[in-house]
């Protein structure tokens, strides 16, 4: 459909969150012609991830000139990487000059989504009810916080949080820090706050490798030809997309590739080049392949857990006690602060809402071997129910917002089936979803991320739940919908 087209049916829609896919879904509705929607989102602000995480030392290691929509782009990001409340502004701003702001509901979680009689029936947590023929399921992946069972962890006495539930009114100069977890964010967060607390614990079940990166500020005479000259963002953005998929996504799908040994050696001589100290460095040192977990991204890690006051605690964490973390080798590491940088449970999507699809079929019965979906967007029997970043499509170091603009440009030519009257149901046949499903987790053997390690790109059967082919063809796939992969009623 172009933009500007006007719908044949009326259509009412309903996004299911306000972060970076819900704004962008509503922006595009309505410049696709769509105009009956709304925007149901269950916190007080929009953002997604990036209200959610506010922590000390947030950023995107994704450059932020691609990190932007492509159609909004910012001359004033201040560094090569923003931190999160710049991208959170960015998302409000984006969203206030496209007038979506006045398109949400705020403080509204759907409890329910139920198809009857060809269309569906919401109803809201605190009993409201809508009837709408379209949803755009936007709730995000990195969405619901992993709290790791840990024995006595109520009985600690200082305060405690997990890293996407910062709360801010905790002092923390001066203070002992202890942090679970090495991944991306435990990384940003140590690394921010080494500086300003007396002394910080970094407790490590896995080492993990680390990208180098530098952050270097825009100055403002680039800011400024960046607004007198837009075009320079453009070949910036589609250089860096070029660089992320010919050298970045080609690796990690094949284990084997050079450009999988040249990232695995650029990290290597990291760690050999940075930590002075030969036994840090082989706490520091992973015993899997670079990139098998989600590679964490860092230019002054390695720096920050060599300064006195921090320690990397390996040995496993026995219970915790009200005076800090006890390990298994019997020490008590005494913390004011016990942050949980434990992740997120990847498998919820959609999820805690109960979607009732087709004839009475649950969503979670539907996925009870794990989340499946046509091309990540869309489940058998839930019509005219379209997800973005939904399960097994591209995630870890790529560009999200990419990634949905893509996803959104082909579920607007699915809902262009219906609105032009060809259909009034459509979702992805039921053999051409398991038969897509079937190739990706083949293909996801011979990926870097099945080469033996745990990480949250894993599915309950060990299989990688990601794309596991090239972005070019990700970017093929999405260019159009192949309409013979959909059941249209
Ligand atoms: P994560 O990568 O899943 O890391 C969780 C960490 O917690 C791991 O080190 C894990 O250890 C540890 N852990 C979990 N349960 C534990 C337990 N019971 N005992 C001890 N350790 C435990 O989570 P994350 O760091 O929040 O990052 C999640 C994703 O968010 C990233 O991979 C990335 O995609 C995204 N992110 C992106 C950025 C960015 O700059 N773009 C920044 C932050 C996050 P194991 O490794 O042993 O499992």
């Amino acid at each position: 459909m172009t933009n500007g087209a006007v719908a044949q049916r009326p259509l009412r829609f309903a996004i299911i969150g306000a972060g970076m896919s819900g704004i962008l879904s509503a922006i595009k509705l309505s410049e696709a012609g769509f105009d009956d929607y709304i925007v149901y989102e269950k916190a007080e602000r929009l953002g997604g991830t990036w209200r959610e995480n506010t922590y000390p030392g947030i950023a995107c290691d994704v450059p932020s000139h691609l990190y932007s929509y492509s159609f909004e782009p910012n001359p004033e990001w201040s560094h090569r990487f923003a931190p999160g409340a710049e991208i959170q502004a960015y998302f409000e701003g984006v969203a206030q000059r496209h007038a979506v702001n006045e398109r949400i509901v705020f403080g509204t979680a759907i409890d329910q989504a139920e198809f009857v009689n060809g269309r569906w029936n919401l109803t809201t947590t605190d009993g409201r009810t809508d009837t709408v023929d379209v949803i755009i399921a936007a709730t995000g992946v990195l969405h619901h916080p992993n709290i790791p069972h840990l024995d006595g962890i109520e009985s600690f006495a200082g305060a405690s949080f997990h890293s996407a539930r910062w709360d801010h009114s905790v002092p923390l100069d001066g203070r002992r820090v202890g942090v679970i977890g090495t991944g991306s964010t435990a990384v940003q967060i140590v690394s921010a706050l080494v500086d300003q607390c007396g002394a910080i614990t970094m407790f490590q079940r896995t080492p993990q490798w680390i990208g180098p990166q530098e952050n270097p500020a825009f100055s403002e005479a680039q800011i400024e030809q960046f607004k007198e000259h837009p075009e320079i963002i453009t070949m910036m953005r589609d250089e860096i997309s070029r660089g992320f998929a010919d050298r970045f996504s080609n690796a990690v799908i094949n284990a084997d590739s050079p450009e999988m040994q040249l990232i695995e050696a650029v990290c290597k001589a990291h760690l050999e080049d940075s930590v002075h100290d030969p036994v840090l460095r082989e706490k520091l040192r992973p015993d899997y392949r670079a990139a098998c977990k989600r590679l964490v991204i860092s230019g002054d890690f390695y720096s920050a857990i060599q300064k006195p006051n921090a320690e990397l605690v390996t040995a496993g964490i026995q219970c915790i006690e009200p005076g800090g973390v006890r390990t298994v080798d019997g020490q008590l590491h005494e913390l004011d602060v016990l942050v949980l940088a434990t992740g997120f449970r990847v498998d919820r999507f959609m999820r805690p809402m109960n979607v009732v699809g087709r004839d009475g079929l649950l969503l979670d019965d539907a996925w009870a071997a794990g989340p499946v979906a046509m091309l990540s967007i869309s489940v058998p029997d839930f019509p005219n129910l379209f997800m973005l970043n939904g399960p097994n499509g591209p995630v870890g170091n790529f560009s999200l917002i990419e990634v949905a603009e893509l996803q959104i440009a082909y579920v607007l030519e699915l809902v262009e089936e219906i609105s032009a009257g060809h259909c009034t149901q459509i979702s992805a046949g039921r053999e051409a979803t398991a038969a897509f499903d079937a190739a990706r987790k083949e293909a996801a053997k011979t990926t870097v991320w099945a080469t033996g390690c745990r990480s949250w790109y894993l599915d309950a059967d060990g299989i990688p739940a990601t794309w596991p082919w090239t972005f070019d063809r990700f970017r093929q796939e999405m260019a159009a919908p192949k309409m013979d992969h959909y059941e249209r009623i």
